[in-house]
């Protein structure tokens, strides 16, 4: 069976491979396509498709957009048109409002010693900084064993050195997506903790807003409750994905295209993606 996945993360954002690296390993892997899915960033669409080429993988030019509706919520958008005026706008804010907040981590960093210097950092991970960034200089600098122990103990939400960055809106979002050319996609719904009720609420509303599918299959997901998302998914017309939210080094115990084991995300996954991002394009 031709295997894809469809959430995966790159240097340009808080992944520890190159896209070229990505796509070189999803050939390894033996995987038929990936899209490439990087944090407020289109920056390695081209160095990844070019890849693709080069090692026969299909690779989807993809970004993950964190929003806010109750909790966090993120939505992917495949097929995007980067150099759409308003997604460039919202690129270049959201990368703005990332360096304000990551200039701010570093000071306090610095009043306790630690070597954080924000345009080293800016040079050494690229345009979008986060947070898996600042634990790795924890790490390296031995203030942590590892970046899951750094997070635990210092950027996770309530610790030292977590400040809050801003968020477009879940209407702002799967709407910039669906003005690109893209198709917006519900990420990670078991993330949002919400029961049937909420996580219903939250699909009519994305899909108010233009949303067309919903990743079914992902890292840590069961079979079961990968069957109650899928079936969830035909309930409401959305088209299912699937994939791995691959970060490299930067979160070790997911692999690409297995998760942590056991994903497995089939091809026609990506057909009917494809299907339903040339269906909106030809309406549009
Ligand atoms: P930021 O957007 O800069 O606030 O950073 C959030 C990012 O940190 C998320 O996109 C995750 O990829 C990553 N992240 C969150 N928790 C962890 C963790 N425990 N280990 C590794 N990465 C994490
Ligand atoms: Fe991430
Ligand atoms: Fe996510
Ligand atoms: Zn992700």
């Amino acid at each position: 069976m031709k295997l894809v996945d469809l959430h995966v993360h790159t240097t340009e954002s808080d992944g520890t491979f190159t896209p070229e690296q990505a796509v070189a390993y999803a050939a390894k892997k033996g995987l038929a396509a990936i899209a490439v899915c990087d944090h407020d960033s289109a920056l390695g669409h081209t160095e990844a498709l070019a890849a693709g080429e080069k090692y026969g993988v299909e690779v989807i030019p993809g970004i993950e957009i964190s929003t806010k509706f109750k909790s966090a919520v993120h939505i992917l958008g495949y097929y995007i048109d980067a150099q759409e005026p308003n997604m460039k706008a919202a690129f270049d804010w959201m990368v703005a409002d990332r360096d304000g907040r990551n200039e701010k981590i570093c000071e306090i960093m610095r009043r306790d010693g630690i070597k954080a210097d924000y345009a080293e950092m800016k040079e050494r991970f690229g345009t979008v900084v986060g947070r898996p960034h600042f634990a790795r200089i924890l790490v390296e600098q031995g203030y942590a064993v590892s970046i899951a122990d750094a997070f635990n103990r210092y950027v996770n939400r309530g610790c030292k050195y977590y400040l809050p960055r801003s968020f477009l809106s879940l209407e702002d979002s799967v709407k910039l997506i669906v003005g690109a050319g893209g198709t917006a996609v519900l990420a990670h719904p078991f993330q949002y903790k919400l029961d049937d009720a909420g996580l219903r609420e939250l699909i009519e509303v994305c899909i108010s807003y233009g949303l067309s599918g919903m990743e079914c299959r992902y890292t840590g997901y069961s079979e079961e409750r990968s069957a109650y998302l899928e079936a969830l998914a035909e309930e409401y017309g959305l088209v299912k994905t699937g994939g791995s939210d691959f970060h490299g080094a930067n979160k070790p115990l997911i692999d690409m295209g297995s998760g942590s084991g056991g994903l497995c995300v089939p091809y026609e996954f990506l057909e009917g993606l494809k299907k339903a991002n040339a269906e909106q394009r030809h309406m549009a």
